[in-house]
């Protein structure tokens, strides 16, 4: 089965004297291993779709299918036990942890699950990024490139099924941002994890096999990318 299967999902907000619907009747699936650019504008609801697709926000109405499992059916605990074995995310803004070193970002997730001895694999994954000279350097020592790296290190260390990246190089220059790319679609080419990418830019979309795109919360065109079909 699909790795993501999103059916009929509609997010709404509360404006005003009504509503604001931010995703229409959104239908995809995702197959394993594949990787999907969804692609649009500013504003056309795509971090709020990629949100209900990991489990971070629960859809208005219709339902999310990740690794099988029905969203709908579990409550925040469930959902959270669901993003911790099977998602791992990328952000714009890094989110790396301020006070710790890139060694002990990355071995963060692993810490949490209460794995031992996870240095060695830490260590591995900043090598394959292309980090291994900058283990014990903290994130406001490292170029926003390096820290995005370091991101996709810490994503990548609990193997999930499925990458979510959110415009991953938005904040960067576009020389870093290709770095950051090659590193994103080696590290999937490599685990078979899925990636769903968010991204306005259609180059970097052109990058994965698929391009859903989104215009005002609906989509448009769900295809495959030249050379990828
Ligand atoms: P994109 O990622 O494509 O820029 P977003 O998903 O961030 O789009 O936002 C889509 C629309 O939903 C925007 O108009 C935004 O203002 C609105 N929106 C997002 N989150 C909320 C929220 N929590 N409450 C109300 N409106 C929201
Ligand atoms: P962007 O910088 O691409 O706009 P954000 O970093 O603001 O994306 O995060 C997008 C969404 O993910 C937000 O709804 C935010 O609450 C959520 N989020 C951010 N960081 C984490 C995290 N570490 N774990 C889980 N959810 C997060």
């Amino acid at each position: 089965s699909a790795i993501l299967d999103v059916q009929h999902i509609t997010k709404s907000y509360p404006e005003g004297n009504g509503t604001l619907t931010v995703v229409k009747d959104i239908n995809f699936s995702i197959p394993r291993g594949s990787t999907c650019a969804i692609l649009g504008p500013s504003g056309s609801g795509k971090t709020t779709l990629l949100g209900l697709c990991a489990g971070l926000d629960r859809p208005s109405d219709g339902e999310v299918l990740l690794d099988g499992t029905q969203l709908s059916k579990l409550d925040e605990d469930g959902r959270a036990r669901v993003r911790n074995e099977v998602v791992g995310f990328v952000f714009q803004s890094f989110q790396l942890i301020p006070t710790l070193t890139a060694l002990e970002n990355v071995m963060v997730p692993l810490e949490l699950r209460g794995q031992r001895n996870v240095r060695d694999e830490a260590v591995e994954l900043l090598r394959r990024v292309g980090l291994g000279e900058r283990l014990t350097h903290y994130p406001t020592q490292l170029s926003g490139g390096e820290q995005q790296r370091v991101a996709l290190a810490r994503a990548f260390i609990n193997k999930p099924k499925i990458l979510f990246a959110d415009e991953p190089t938005g904040n960067l220059d576009a020389e870093t941002g290709q770095m950051v790319i090659q590193n994103l679609f080696a590290l999937n080419a490599n685990s078979g994890t899925t990636l769903v990418l968010v991204t306005h830019d259609l180059e970097l979309a052109n990058r994965a096999q698929r391009i859903i795109r989104l215009k005002a919360g609906v989509v448009v065109s769900d295809e495959p990318t030249i050379g990828n079909d």
